[in-house]
């Protein structure tokens, strides 16, 4: 058998009928037809050389938006006064 699932600590998106996917890691050689999948069971990505390329399509293919990363804190950083103005005659 040179095929395992990979369980994730984090479990993949679900496709668009809803069905949990796996993460099959065929560990043969990539010229041998290995690589890393993710599959349900009514669709599959090909086979990728990286699990985040397998993701990626398997994204791609059910039409999965990557949640964007929070947005920025509205400005957590204050802006310091700007005080170059004399800086130039203090340095010389
Ligand atoms: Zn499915």
């Amino acid at each position: 058998m040179t095929q395992r699932q990979i369980d994730h600590d984090t479990p993949l998106p679900p496709c668009r009928q809803g069905h949990a996917p796996r993460h099959i890691h065929d560990l043969r050689r990539q010229s041998a037809g290995g690589g890393h999948l993710v599959e349900c069971r009514c669709c599959s990505t090909a086979k990728h050389a990286t699990f985040e390329d397998a993701l990626l399509e398997w994204k791609r293919i059910n039409r999965i938006r990557t949640p964007r990363p929070p947005a920025r804190p509205v400005a957590t950083v204050l802006q310091l006064p700007l005080r170059l103005q004399g800086a130039g005659k203090t340095l010389l």
